[in-house]
Order: structure tokens, then sequence, then C-alpha cells
């Protein structure tokens, strides 16, 4: 059996979201952090919220970007299209404070390549520090990504443990780990770039899949996604079957 390595295993088991620098606030510094959690929210859905709202209060953030994509360089188009995904991510996160839509990748042509969407992230916010959250799942596999020898130039990864999924122990991927793991979140702040932290939060065991598969068989997905997503799916027929 696979088993995580010992700094990555170390920092799994020290990052709750209980854990903050200051024994009750959270980690802050100076220099601001953005947040990043990119996906295809094809729905969006309270494993992808749930998770994005413990480490915007673990972290501090400054701001939480939702960064949609619009073409999925590794996985087929979504169902819905780019302005209905990106209305239930409004919907998601109207009213949460600090949390943003970034529609960068959907005004963008080509595919949406995530090296791309940094260094622009990086000419726009300048020296901050900036946090791609990213599921232990998509982290495993990295090095399949566009130019990925840049990714950690320009922004920190958060990885988040995902059900039944290890961190890597050999090739790419894991001696990255390796070099880069801290389960110190004040290095997010002091450093811009360059640093991974697995993150253990609540694990939801919620898919965009499973949601679109319940709507399609006309079963109810209540309590998986907010109210005005399912309203507004119902409203535009997304996901049944014809
Ligand atoms: P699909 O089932 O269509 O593949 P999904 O539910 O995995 O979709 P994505 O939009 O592909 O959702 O995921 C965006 C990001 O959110 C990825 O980094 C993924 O690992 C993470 N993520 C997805 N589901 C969860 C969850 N239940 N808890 C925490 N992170 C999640």
């Amino acid at each position: 059996m696979l088993t995580a390595p010992r700094e990555a295993q170390a920092a799994a088991r020290t990052l709750t979201p209980s854990v903050h620098e200051d024994g009750g606030g959270a980690c802050r510094s100076n220099r601001a952090l953005i947040a990043l959690l990119g996906g295809t929210f094809d729905p969006v859905h309270f494993g992808h919220l749930r998770t994005a709202l413990e480490v915007h209060d673990a972290l501090a953030c400054d701001e939480l970007r939702l960064v949609p994509c619009s073409r999925p360089p590794h996985r087929e188009m979504p169902v819905a299209s780019a302005r209905q995904r990106l209305e239930m991510l409004r919907l998601a996160v109207a009213g949460v404070p600090g949390f943003t839509v970034d529609e960068r990748e959907i005004r963008r042509d080509g595919p949406s390549y995530m090296v791309d969407t940094l260094a622009s992230l990086r000419t726009d916010c300048g020296d901050v520090s900036l946090c791609l959250i990213i599921g232990m799942d998509a982290f495993v596999s990295l090095d399949t990504w566009h130019e990925w020898r840049r990714l950690p130039e320009l922004a920190h990864f958060l990885v988040v443990e995902r059900p039944g999924v290890v961190p890597p122990e050999k090739g790419a991927v894991a001696t990255l780990l390796a070099e880069r793991c801290t389960n110190d979140l004040k290095n997010l702040r002091s450093e811009s770039a360059g640093r991974i932290v697995i993150w253990s939060g609540t694990q939801l065991e919620i898919s965009a899949t499973a949601i679109r598969s319940i709507v399609a068989d006309g079963r109810n997905p209540s309590f998986l996604l907010p109210n005005e997503v399912i309203r507004f799916i119902n409203k535009e027929g997304l996901y049944i079957k014809r």
C-alpha cells in the first residue's frame, strides 16, 4: 500500500482548520493573500464551498476567488455552458464575505491552462500571495499540466486531502512535494509563491458528477448544493435526460 511521504504526513496531521498562528485568530502578516479554487463547477456544490470557506477562514484570506474554466484541458467539455456555470457560482457566493468569482478563464480563448491564469493574476495583483487550492486527486497528476514546472513559481499550493487518495510517493510530483511541503502557514504570507501545504479539512463526499446523475434520474439533489443553485438548474432545465 502506498504511504504518504513523511513531510506530507506531518503536514496533514498538523494542518486542520483548528490550527491557527495566534491561538485563536487565523494566520496574519502584511502581504495580502488571495486563495483560488479553479474547476468546472458543473455545478458548484457544498464540497467546493465548504473547503473554500474553511481555507478562507483559517488563512484569513483577503479574497477567495472561484475560477471557473472555459475549456478544461484534461477532461470532456462541461454540460452546462460557461454562462450557466458562472451564474450558478454567482448565486452560490452571493452575500458570502470575501468570496468572488473570477471570470478570466471564461473570457480567454483556447484551453484553460492554469499557468496562464496564474501568470495573468500575477500581472494584475503584483506581489500578493497567491494560493491555489487543489484536490489531492488533481495534485497527484500535476506533472501532466501544461508548463507545470512554472506553477510553483507563480503560486503556493494548498492540497486538499480527498477520500481514498494518498499523496504521491514516487516521481516528479512526489519530489516537488518533498522539496516544498511546509506545515507552517506563516510561509504562505512571508513568501508569495512556491510552498505546498497538505490540507485536511471537512471531507464531504460530494461530486458534480453525482449531482448531474441525481438530477438526470429525476431525484432530489437538496443538501448537496445551495438551494439558489438548485432553483437555477430547474429553471434552465439543466442536466435532465432529453
Ligand atoms: P466532476 O464530478 O464533474 O468531476 P467535481 O465535483 O470534482 O466535478 P470540479 O469542478 O471538477 O468538481 O472540482 C474543482 C476542484 O474542487 C478540484 O480541485 C477538485 O479536486 C475539488 N473538489 C471537487 N469536489 C470536492 C469535494 N467534495 N471536496 C473538496 N474538494 C472538491
